[in-house]
């Protein structure tokens, strides 16, 4: 009898990224709803009965359609959701909520109303000042909000005791993720950069009760075994990982990820909600314990110092920003970061990526290229 490799199932789901959602409409007839990226909070569509999918443009590298309704110097995360879902390969979401991050999703937004008229859907106007008084009571009236839509979309608006019920959830889960996370820290020949992002992905698009317990049959306790060289440990600052092979290639140069900031990486799972309380209150709390977005202001020099700090902590030999192309907020924030870590003499590398229009190729040069450069004795 063979026995099934148990990183298949996850893998499977990138590759046929809807196929759980479907199959969950198909057999509960809940709501499917999908949310752009970043800091849409999951717990709140779970507990009204939903099923929360991350929608991420970089699958659509093609974005024939999108080009007819959005201007060509569009990021390929924006383009490609609106490709998808104007080739009808979303029409199985009954809603989509947009985090308004910068303009791009802002205009997304009101693609999607004039597009998808039938479609319930809500721009969710996350704070853009985080360090103002009334910040937390802002983003709380606004997962106010989204508790009363969704639950008009479900027919459930969630109480307290299912909203409380989420939270254990999602947090039993990234609990189990960040254990993923230091398992490549251990052993990156087996717990590679790859698979580790699989995990994340694929717990973004599928009932995260079953994601948890099929992480179960992962081989935590095998031991770690030679690794077959000495990896070199970066830090990753960037939005998705655009395009997705970037990971693999990661791998196979030799890299390590001592941390990162990708919305569907470390930051996704690195702060929980607390179980006490309100849990409004609670995921406000995990909102703004989450490295803040870029493009979100705070005193300036705190953003740079703790972002220094952050590499440092880690152990890095270097950061890698992986910046999507036609990113304002990524635009505007790299120069100062930048600069802080060359007074610190932490080398970096700004890879300006889209999936559409990067060929791996150029993409392997410059990374062997910094390779070389940070690996000093290392061979
Ligand atoms: S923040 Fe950048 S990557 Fe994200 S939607 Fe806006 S422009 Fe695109």
């Amino acid at each position: 009898m063979s026995v099934e490799d148990p990183w298949n199932r996850f893998k499977e789901i990138l590759e046929d990224p809807w196929k759980e959602a479907r199959h969950w409409k198909e057999k509960t007839g809940g709501k499917v709803i999908g949310h752009l990226l970043p800091d849409v909070p999951e717990e709140i569509l779970h507990s009204a009965g939903a099923l929360p999918v991350a929608i991420e443009g970089v699958w659509a590298p093609d974005a024939s359609h999108a080009q007819a309704h959005i201007p060509g110097y569009t990021c390929s995360h924006a383009m490609g959701a609106a490709e998808m879902a104007i080739r009808g390969d979303l029409s199985f979401l009954d809603g989509m909520i947009i985090p308004y991050v910068c303009d791009t999703t802002r205009n997304l937004f009101h693609l999607w109303v004039e597009l998808f008229p039938q479609m319930s859907k809500e721009l969710l106007r996350l704070p853009k000042r985080l360090d103002f008084d009334g910040t937390r009571d802002y983003l709380r009236s606004e997962y106010s909000r989204l508790a009363e839509s969704v639950g008009r979309l479900t027919g459930r608006r969630p109480d307290t005791a299912a909203m409380r019920e989420s939270l254990n959830l999602y947090n039993r889960s990234r609990a189990q993720l960040r254990r993923a996370h230091e398992k490549h820290g251990e052993s990156p020949d087996l717990w590679t950069m790859e698979r580790v992002h699989m995990l994340t992905a694929s717990a973004l698009r599928m009932p995260r009760e079953i994601h948890l317990k099929r992480m179960e049959a992962l081989p935590w306790n095998d031991s770690a075994g030679p690794e077959h060289k000495e990896r070199i440990a970066v830090y990753v600052r960037g939005k998705v990982w655009d395009p997705p092979a970037v990971l693999s290639l990661l791998d196979e140069l030799g890299f390590m990820n001592a941390g990162d900031e990708m919305v569907t990486g470390f930051r996704a799972v690195a702060a929980d909600a607390p179980l006490d309380g309100d849990p409004l209150d609670a995921l406000v709390q995990r909102h703004m314990a989450t490295i803040a977005y870029p493009g979100c202001h705070i005193e300036p020099k705190s953003i740079v110092d703790g972002f220094v700090e952050r590499v440092r902590m880690s152990g890095a030999r270097g950061v890698l920003f992986l910046n999507p192309k036609f990113c304002e907020p990524a635009a505007f924030d790299t120069p100062d970061l930048q600069s802080a870590l060359e007074k610190s003499q932490i080398p970096s590398l700004v890879l300006e990526t889209s999936a559409g229009s990067v060929s791996p190729g150029r993409l392997r040069v410059r990374l062997e290229a910094f390779r070389e450069m940070i690996a000093g004795d290392l061979p």
